[in-house]
């Protein structure tokens, strides 16, 4: 990691589905780079454990904290705890998500429920709060120009439509629409909101998608740059997105997809 221990200093982060994945590796690049992060976690307390212990080995501050953050409850809840262990938040980092993959008339009216309850009503859950915090502190100008940042893990798939996936598809759709009408009504009060919208990436949400040579090939035919992403890729522009290095960056997506979002049909022709 080449960031800066001060660059986030006394800041204090919380990194929603943190245990794993892009959520594990955006965690400890923001501890890396100075900031105290909450990694949630929703079933894997061993991981997020693990995390934390490697985080505070480094010489960060770290806590783990159990949410399932499609659970309003539960999200009071985790908040309330990192008041009382952190006293406030800088940095909120909306990435739990999942897939219930099937054909749309397939598609039980469950799986519909529980792919927009945790993507897309879990982010405006724990937003909310974090805004609420952020209006009722403020600025502060030894900490950040902002008052807080929100980041929304979105996906290609908020501008690429997804047959076999349409629960999904359809919750980073409205998380684009939400995180843009949260920084418009927000953006007064010095608070940013952006999203992050990553192409591949490897982690355990898409292994059928990689683990094979085969589906590898297949997957690099939609990825213009010819590699499939990694975590550190999207760690690192959540770290950007974060400091006040974006300070004028407010209501956009940085898509990070290896230009998957660029049409790579049309490459060689239309
Ligand atoms: P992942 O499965 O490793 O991580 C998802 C995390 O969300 C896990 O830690 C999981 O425990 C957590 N989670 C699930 N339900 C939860 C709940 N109810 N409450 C709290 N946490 C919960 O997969 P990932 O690829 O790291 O996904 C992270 C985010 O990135 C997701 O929002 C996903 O949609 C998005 N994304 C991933 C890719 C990719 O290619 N991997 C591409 C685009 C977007």
């Amino acid at each position: 990691m080449s960031f800066s221990p001060y660059l986030l200093k006394g800041q204090k982060a919380l990194v929603t589905g943190g245990s794993s994945g892009i959520g594990e590796s955006v965690a400890r690049y923001l501890a890396a780079s100075g900031a105290s992060v909450v990694v949630n976690y929703h079933s894997e307390a061993e991981e997020a454990h693990k995390i934390v212990d490697d985080i505070k080995s480094a010489g960060g501050e770290a806590i783990a904290i159990l949410a399932n953050v499609s659970k309003e409850d539960d999200v009071k809840a985790m908040f309330s705890q990192m008041f009382e262990d952190f006293g406030t938040i800088d940095i909120l980092v909306n990435n739990a998500g999942l897939q219930k993959d099937s054909a749309f008339v397939d598609m039980s009216l469950d799986h519909w429920n529980i792919v927009i309850g945790v993507n897309l009503t879990g982010q405006f859950l724990c937003a909310r709060e974090a805004a609420k915090e952020f209006l009722r502190r403020g600025v502060q100008p030894h900490i950040s120009s902002a008052a807080g940042k929100i980041i929304c893990m979105s996906s290609v798939h908020q501008v690429i439509p997804w047959a076999g996936h349409v629960n999904y598809a359809t919750s980073k759709g409205g998380i684009d629409m939400m995180m843009r009408s949260i920084a418009q009504e927000l953006a007064p009060h010095k608070i940013r909101v952006n999203s992050i919208a990553p192409g591949a990436i490897k982690t355990p949400i898409n292994k059928a998608a990689w683990d094979t040579p085969e589906a590898e090939a297949k997957l690099l035919t939609l990825i213009p740059a010819k590699r499939v992403g990694d975590v550190e890729d999207i760690a690192k522009a959540a770290v950007w997105l974060a400091s006040d290095d974006s300070d004028y960056v407010n209501g956009a997506t940085l898509f990070v997809d290896g230009g998957m979002t660029l049409y790579p049909g049309f490459a060689t022709g239309g």
